[in-house]
């Protein structure tokens, strides 16, 4: 399981359009999302969302009357105060409020934790949305393909589940071997007695099947 979150940042940036079109091939199959809830259920457990953060940091995070006063009650303060001092107008929806965010993350965020735990809203306990919900995962927004860059609970299950639905964004291994051997041996043919440049022209051929399988994540 990939849990640095460099390396999170690094491959899920990577496979945005394969992770978008992993969502387009669920939809296609009908996939059921049992199976994929019980597999992010499992990641969630074994990844420490203290050594992260990454969603309090770039979520936008909605409250409804009953959270503001769950805060207030939390912190022990009025509504009034947690609505004029910790939250803003959506910009989306100016009737409803969202969780001040300074830009570097949420007002109630202390280093990697937060400070409401106990009285966080409802989005926040919810986060990352993979382990509960009733949409399938082919249903679900384009977004979670961004923060698969983000989180990895959503980076580890979305590789976990391709891996059990038998996924394959690009050619299998098998396939990779057939065509690097039938190289080989044009190579083998175009150089016949010329060591050198054979011997110069196998290891350009290695170092492309190299560069290519690390792309591929292979
Ligand atoms: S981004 Fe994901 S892994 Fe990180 S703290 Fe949030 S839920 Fe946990
Ligand atoms: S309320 Fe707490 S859990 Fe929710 S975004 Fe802010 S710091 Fe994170």
């Amino acid at each position: 399981m990939v849990t640095d979150l460099a390396e999170v940042f690094r491959l899920g940036t990577a496979k945005v359009k394969e992770n978008l079109a992993f969502r387009r091939y669920l939809s296609a199959q009908h996939y059921a999302d049992k199976q994929f809830q019980i597999l992010a259920s499992e990641v969630q457990q074994q990844v420490d969302c203290s050594a992260c953060a990454n969603c309090c940091r770039h979520t936008v995070v909605s409250v409804n009357k009953s959270e503001i006063e769950n805060i207030a009650g939390h912190i022990g303060t009025t509504p009034e105060a947690v609505a004029r001092l910790y939250t803003v107008p959506d910009p989306d929806a100016p009737a409803l409020r969202i969780l001040l965010n300074s830009g570097e993350g949420c007002v109630f965020l202390d280093g990697n934790l937060c400070m409401i735990y106990e009285a966080r809203p409802k989005t926040c306990r919810n986060f990352p949305h993979v382990a509960v919900g009733t949409h399938s995962l082919g249903g679900r927004p384009s977004s979670l393909a961004r923060w698969a860059a983000l989180c990895p609970i959503i980076y580890n299950a979305l590789e976990r589940y391709k891996h059990l639905t038998g996924y394959y964004p690009h050619p299998p291994l098998s396939e990779f071997s057939r065509t690097a051997a039938v190289v080989n041996t044009r190579i083998g043919v175009m150089y016949k007695g010329d060591y050198d440049r054979l011997t110069k022209a196998v290891e350009g051929a290695r170092a492309l099947t190299e560069k290519a399988h690390r792309e591929l994540g292979l």
